[in-house]
């Protein structure tokens, strides 16, 4: 089933509720503190687009020559010496904070997708989907249960605990749903299959067509949407997708495989 003008199909909940919906309480996990805001290294060098270069080199009082060549390079280094910046001699988000051009908070955007969240583990290029405590949701809230509805399993962990891709993939799908909340899909994975997360406690940084790796930040754990308690729904679909004509199968024997802190 193709996802009509981008919503959710209400088809596929014609038997129940997506996501975590009427589940029972949770295994109180004590909260952890609200996650630092991702931050990003300042003087990273940034890959621009060829009109964001050519307007580098205008706050740079450099004549275009190229793509990034040796005169841009120089005139970029004295531009950071001014500004007593690092002087790199290329760009960074630093440099373009300093030059104010409206592009560098995308740029950190960008930045802060790719960015593998503090701490996370990775087993064989897979990242458990929760950073912190959690456990498998009780009755109900397993792949299959509520008669097939539930298309995915819960996973119950404090409000706010950082939720990370599991693997490198691409956003295919970022969106807010009356049943689902806040949801993600990530497809283009190493195994072919998209990874679908839902009842995020905000909208995901992410953007649609972000590039993500394994544990690259989706958002935080929440109870957005028709879900009873704080967790992660989290699905797997075969390819070719997520209500693209795949087929969701159980992911509990792989978010074992992956791991996770104080796994239950
Ligand atoms: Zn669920």
């Amino acid at each position: 089933m193709v996802v009509a003008g981008g919503l959710l199909p209400q088809a596929a909940f014609a038997n129940g509720t997506p996501g975590g919906g009427g589940i029972v309480a949770p295994t109180a996990a004590p909260a952890p503190a609200a996650p630092a805001s991702p931050t990003v290294s300042e003087t990273q060098t940034v890959k621009l687009t060829r009109s964001q270069i050519k307007s580098v080199q205008r706050r740079a009082k450099v004549r275009a020559d190229g793509a990034l060549g040796a005169r841009t390079r120089a005139a970029l280094r004295r531009y950071q010496a001014k500004k007593r910046l690092a002087r790199t001699g290329r760009p960074n988000l630093q440099t373009l904070r300093a030059m104010k051009l409206a592009f560098a908070e995308k740029i950190e955007k960008q930045l802060v997708a790719r960015q593998r969240a503090p701490g996370a583990r990775t087993v064989a290029g897979y990242a458990f989907p929760i950073r912190g405590r959690w456990s498998f949701g009780g009755s109900a809230t397993g792949f299959g249960d509520r008669g097939g509805a539930h298309q995915g399993v819960d996973l119950l962990s404090a409000c706010g605990t950082p939720v990370v891709a599991a693997s490198s993939g691409s956003v295919k799908v970022k969106k807010r749903h009356g049943a689902a909340g806040n949801y993600v899909v990530i497809t283009g994975t190493p195994s072919g299959e998209d990874q679908v997360y839902m009842h995020l406690q905000s909208a995901s940084p992410l953007k649609v067509g972000d590039r993500v790796d394994a544990g690259s930040p989706v958002g935080s754990v929440g109870r957005t949407g028709n879900a009873t308690a704080c967790l992660l729904h989290f699905e797997l679909w075969s390819a070719p997708g997520w209500y693209e004509g795949g087929e969701p199968r159980d992911p509990r024997r792989d978010l074992r495989s992956w791991g996770g802190a104080a796994a239950h």
